[in-house]
């Protein structure tokens, strides 16, 4: 292990001084090495034939040559109110580096300690939230969907106080950016106009380098088009998987697209239109089926923050987009989860019906598309099982032959494409909760065990099949608390 082997560019130290501050990382305590991502190093451009050599990275003991940490400033809205005091509170930017197709990777050491950003926190990261994140950033990167990522964890010794004493762990979490929308509001509202160009060309520049040389309002406009169509395509994506983010603040949404910051969230057993998975989210702000509508919200947040750069009507403009883009790709997930390959007027229909449906029903959503993916082998038991009334099932079932009617693919090839989308293995809370209680009890083989599992979501995977059960009753809507 050697900087040698890195590309290092740290670009954010570009940016204007209030952007952050430089932070040493406060050592943890008799850390050991739970688990190294070897794929995601290679994808990186580097190997680590021994991955210990990373935990004194892990714990905040040891940097490489050109680490250079900092935490960085950013603000943001919290449940609807704006909060100027954010930033980093207990993660340090180490650097960036490049990989061999030339992609940029932020490193982030989440967990290390507090910064002036960290108000009443201890600046640490327990080992439980830290398994959640590595497992359910893996299992979204593994599901198709943009995610942040997981590089390696370490657990370490010290006591952590939350609702209970817990343990330290800590992660290197990394990304192609770690800029989010509040760090737009930060500099819009509070450093001025020439703060906020410098972030906006910042941005461009390492991650929208195709509008490089455009005149600069078109230049803006194009940019913020395509982070309002991301962020409209990112959110599709999570509704179409039945994905709850639970924490959707404006300082947790990724200038880039990205699935960021993994807290209280969960995937839908049950289909529950209203499933809140924030237990301190007492109003069902992030509510599931609120989800579409908090993304836009939260694109209005980082449009206020563009208008002393932007004119009114490109603003506008740029929001208009986020409905058509949310719209076209949510309907093009769920044909494809249908196995829907010609288009009918009647689709979006369908698909509403679908959702009222499993949610009068309480169906378990993945299992029902799933089941759906296997119709022609495997009959229709594990769909009309699912349902405590299996006329509602052969009603609908019924339906949704007549409209395969108009496809022209043969059944086993249309089987086939679904199950390539419809998962057979999610990250359900209770399958986290199990591997957390052996990782706090020393055993980290269960929480490996399950990880190679959600690695390969839409696979067979015999030997696994118990991973893909319903939930036990204690296991359906368990109380994730926002402690992390
Ligand atoms: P989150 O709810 O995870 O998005 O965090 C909101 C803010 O609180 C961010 O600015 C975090 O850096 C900060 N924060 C969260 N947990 C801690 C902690 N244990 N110590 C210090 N700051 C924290
Ligand atoms: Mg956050
Ligand atoms: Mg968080």
């Amino acid at each position: 292990m050697s900087s040698n082997s890195f590309r290092v560019e740290h670009r954010y130290l570009d940016l204007p001084d209030s952007f952050y501050s430089r932070v040493q990382p406060s050592p943890l305590k008799g850390a050991r090495m739970v688990c190294f991502n070897h794929e995601l190093a290679r994808e990186m451009g580097f190997h680590a034939d021994h991955p210990e050599e990373w935990t004194g990275v892990g714990a905040g003991t040891e940097l490489l040559e050109g680490m250079d940490p900092v935490a960085m400033k950013y603000t943001g809205h919290q449940f609807g109110m704006y909060n100027p005091d954010l930033g980093d509170g207990r993660g340090l930017l180490l650097w960036e580096t490049l990989g061999p197709d030339g992609r940029r990777w932020d490193w982030h050491l989440k967990g290390a300690g507090m910064t002036p950003y960290s108000r009443f926190g201890d600046g640490r990261a327990v080992l439980r939230s830290t398994i959640r994140e590595y497992l359910c950033s893996e299992a979204m990167h593994a599901l198709g969907i943009p995610t942040t990522r997981a590089l390696f964890m370490v657990s370490a010794k010290d006591p952590v106080r939350r609702e209970s004493i817990e343990t330290a762990a800590a992660l290197v979490r990394v990304a192609g950016s770690h800029i989010r929308f509040g760090h737009f509001e930060f500099a819009a509202h509070h450093e001025g106009e020439a703060a906020l160009r410098t972030l906006i060309e910042h941005v461009i520049a390492l991650h929208f380098p195709h509008l490089i040389g455009l005149p600069q309002d078109e230049r803006y406009l194009r940019w913020f088009e395509e982070v309002v169509e991301r962020t409209a395509r990112l959110i599709a994506d999570w509704q179409a998987v039945g994905f709850c983010h639970g924490v959707m603040n404006s300082d947790n949404m990724s200038i880039i697209g990205d699935t960021f910051d993994y807290g209280p969230y969960a995937f839908l057993d049950d289909f529950d239109a209203g499933y809140i998975c924030n237990h301190t989210d007492q109003g069902g702000r992030y509510a599931y089926n609120r989800q579409p509508q908090i993304g836009f919200t939260n694109c209005q947040y980082l449009a206020h923050a563009l208008l002393p750069v932007m004119t009114e009507d490109d603003v506008r403009q740029a929001l208009q987009r986020y409905e058509k883009a949310y719209n076209s790709h949510f309907l093009q997930k769920m044909r494809d989860k249908l196995g829907l390959a010609l288009e009918d007027s009647g689709d979006l229909g369908l698909v509403m019906d679908t959702f009222s449906m499993l949610h009068e029903h309480h169906v378990d959503y993945t299992r029902f598309f799933r089941g759906l993916s296997g119709l022609t082998s495997k009959g229709t038991a594990p769909v009309r099982d699912l349902f405590v009334d299996r006329s509602v099932a052969d009603e609908w079932l019924e339906r949704y032959r007549n409209r395969l009617k108009l496809e022209t693919r043969a059944d086993d090839e249309r089987e086939w494409a679904m199950r390539k989308v419809n998962p057979k293995y999610i990250l359900r809370n209770y399958l986290a909760q199990q591997v957390i209680v052996e990782a706090q009890n020393g055993d980290y083989e269960p929480m490996k065990e399950l990880l190679k599992v959600l690695q390969k979501p839409f696979d067979e995977q015999p030997d696994y099949e118990k991973y893909a059960d319903l939930p036990p009753d204690w296991g359906k809507h368990l109380n994730i608390s926002c402690s992390s």
